[in-house]
């Protein structure tokens, strides 16, 4: 599993270089595409495509000459192979006829847009390109609605507007950033809220990553918001139901509406 560059051709590693001059065969997404970089690199070697419409019949194929003792090159047309790209499907029927699989790492635009972000790097969820079609999209994006970790989605130029535009609809205006033409001539990060972002993006250009800050709610904060909605009295029978006292039921109820534990108190005593 060899990555290719992202854009700027000087990111390829030796080891990659040194791996596609030395494997008998090179199965690529688009084989054109990998020409072009083989030519860059002076290596000439056999190609064979693998592209995600013929990943099932093309994983046998490979995996017979793999078991013929072959050794095998998988590339994509950028970046990472199976990161958006094929690749899992050759890896798992390789691993089930005991071949072995090695990752020759490179550039991959996900995590490179995330360091650049400055967006929280310690946790973080990739979600590759949203479904298409509006209903999914947005279930899609409901799923993800109290993860509190950084979002990280590829998306097609066209669709970037609308899809930032469902993205605030059901996430909230949250702080986002671009990435666009990550290590490429236009290379660029755009930062600020979505719909500061919708209104500086006008035709967007190029390849682009969104990265996205997690919510900020969790699921606790969700559920106090929704006992905040109770009244008094029904706020304090859900903590009775649940086998709290009443001193303890005041103070969750105070810690819970941000006031004083008197108040609360007060209240129930002239009850
Ligand atoms: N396997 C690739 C990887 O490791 O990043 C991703 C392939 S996926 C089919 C292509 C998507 O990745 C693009 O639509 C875009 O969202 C993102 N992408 C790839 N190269 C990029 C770049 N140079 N700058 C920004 N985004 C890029």
């Amino acid at each position: 599993m060899v990555a290719t560059p992202i854009g700027n051709l000087e990111d390829i590693t030796l080891r990659a270089i040194r791996i596609l001059k030395e494997v008998d065969l090179i199965a690529a997404e688009d084989t054109r595409h990998t020409l072009k970089l083989l030519n860059h690199l002076e290596i000439s070697k056999p190609l064979i495509s693998y592209y995600k419409q013929n990943e099932k019949i093309k994983s046998n194929i490979l995996i017979d000459k793999l078991l013929n003792g072959e050794n095998i090159a998988l590339v994509s047309d950028a970046g990472t192979p199976g990161i958006s790209d094929p690749g899992e499907e050759i890896v798992k029927e390789a691993i089930k006829n005991n071949i072995n699989i090695i990752p020759v790492p490179g550039p991959c635009a996900a995590i490179n847009a995330l360091i650049a972000s400055g967006i929280n790097t310690r946790e973080f969820l990739f979600l590759g390109f949203l479904p298409v079609n509006k209903k999914e999209k947005t279930e899609k994006l409901e799923e993800i609605e109290l993860i509190n970790k950084t979002l990280i989605f590829y998306e097609a130029p066209h669709k970037l507007i609308n899809t930032l535009e469902i993205i605030k609809e059901i996430l909230g205006d949250r702080n986002i950033v671009i990435a666009r033409e990550i290590t490429k001539i236009h290379e660029e990060y755009i930062r600020g809220t979505i719909s500061e972002i919708t209104e500086k993006i006008e035709n967007p250009k190029g390849e682009f990553v969104i990265i996205l800050e997690g919510s900020s709610k969790n699921k606790k904060q969700e559920e106090i918001d929704s006992l905040n909605n109770l009244s008094l009295e029904e706020h304090y029978n859900f903590y009775e139901k649940e086998n709290y006292n009443k001193k303890e039921i005041i103070k969750k109820i105070a810690k819970d509406r941000n006031t004083n534990k008197n108040e609360i108190y007060q209240y129930f005593l002239k009850k």
